[in-house]
């Protein structure tokens, strides 16, 4: 048969067609009128989907630059931070702390877990100046309680900033920014907004832009106070990404068509859509015979899944994709052959979601050796899983 080629990656994520023709047709230079009200109008609509009333910046970089522009604004050589880490992405907040001459301490979980707030208050400390962490972890597929350490920081008395990598946890997860009291927020083009990788965003709050202030690394492209300055007046400080800043401004139209106009409601139903391929994708390949990664709580930005004892997770991957020209992901680092991830974050739909586990099964039947396998078992769980989430009412339609 044909194949079409489908991603299914926490990131570059499938693309949304209103964006890449938005792409196609920006041809425009960023110093003009033109520019300015575009630039105006997305940083207006990424507060919005981020949920904050703090301005928003947009980086011409991958994710990872905003969360060095962070750790490089908001700290200075010597700071005590703490990074809360459970996979490939908390290690990475590690490694940035550190080159930037940061005094870090470090509250571990295993992969595919996540933190104790026992842990996280006993590792807190009077000086401890902020405090980095992922809302879900995309190389373990975990969600990490967010609210929980928000809640935790305030009890303590803590002064640490609260720092959240919510690169794939954006669109796929219910996020309070102001409410919870999250001091900086961080969310990447490829993700949940649909488009190419190569923009950045990220919100500070008062008390961040406070610490920004008085921090004494140099700074140069990654200056978030020219780089406030600019946006103000509808500039970046220097060429902006124009092509996908157009993109993301016809994405979050798109969004907010998904709430009727409202992007804020677009916002909740993408997260929903999110939360029900995963808990479809989780139901489907436990029905299957196989068993998730770790205890949870799982993220709905992707799935994490264990192929069966004594078979490399890369026969999954590399079945998948030859064929059905589906691109799912290896496991990471040291969880590389361990596990396999099917990712839920962004323009994924029922029609998607099916057919991934409808392929899934195709491979378990001829590379899997699953102990009562059977057709549909996989599709059928997650059938069900949709007909209750969407709140049809399976026994009356059978039994009509
Ligand atoms: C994708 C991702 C990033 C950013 O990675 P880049 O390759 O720099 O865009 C950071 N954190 C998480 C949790 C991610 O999933």
């Amino acid at each position: 048969m044909i194949r079409k080629t489908r991603l299914f990656t926490p990131g570059p994520t499938p693309l949304l067609p209103a964006a890449q023709f938005a792409m196609a047709a920006a041809d425009i230079h960023h110093r003009t009128a033109e520019f300015r009200a575009l630039y105006e109008r997305v940083l207006g609509q990424l507060k919005t989907f981020v949920g904050t009333k703090n301005d928003v910046l947009l980086l011409a970089s991958s994710g990872t630059g905003a969360m060095e522009a962070a750790v490089s604004n908001l700290t200075s050589p010597g700071d005590r931070v703490l990074v809360l880490t459970a996979g490939k992405f908390g290690e990475r907040w590690e490694a940035l702390a550190k080159a930037f001459g940061c005094a870090v301490d470090v509250v571990s979980a295993p992969y595919g877990e996540t933190f104790a707030a026992e842990q996280i208050k006993a590792a807190l400390k009077a000086e401890t100046k902020a405090v980095f962490v992922q809302a879900t972890e995309s190389s373990t597929a975990v969600r990490h309680d967010v609210a929980g350490i928000a809640k935790l920081l305030k009890s303590a008395g803590s002064e640490a900033l609260l720092v959240v990598d919510a690169i794939t946890g954006l669109g796929t997860t219910k996020l309070d920014v102001d409410g919870w009291g999250v001091d900086v927020i961080i969310g990447g083009s490829q993700k949940a907004v649909m488009i190419p990788p190569g923009l950045a965003y990220l919100s500070l709050s008062d008390r961040a832009w406070k610490a920004a202030e008085t921090s004494k690394n140099p700074r140069y492209y990654f200056d978030l106070r020219k780089e406030r300055k600019n946006a103000q007046k509808g500039e970046s400080s220097y060429t902006p990404a124009v092509a996908l800043i157009a993109a993301l401004g016809a994405s979050l139209d798109w969004i907010a068509a998904q709430g009727g106009g409202d992007l804020a409601a677009g916002r909740d139903a993408l997260v929903e859509n999110a939360e029900t391929c995963a808990a479809m994708t989780r139901a489907a390949v436990q029905a299957l015979g196989l068993r998730l990664f770790g205890p949870g709580p799982y993220a709905a930005a992707a799935t994490a899944v264990l192929p069966p004892e004594g078979v490399d997770s890369g026969v999954v991957v590399k079945e998948l994709k030859s064929r059905f020209a589906a691109i799912v992901t290896n496991g990471q680092g040291d969880m590389k052959g361990k596990l396999f991830r099917i990712a839920h974050i962004g323009l994924f739909d029922y029609m998607d979601t099916i057919g991934i586990l409808g392929a899934l099964e195709q491979v378990a039947a001829v590379r899997l050796k699953l102990p009562g396998f059977a057709w549909g078992k996989a599709v059928a769980a997650a059938q069900q899983v949709y007909a209750e989430r969407t709140g049809v009412q399976t026994a009356e339609l059978v039994h009509a």
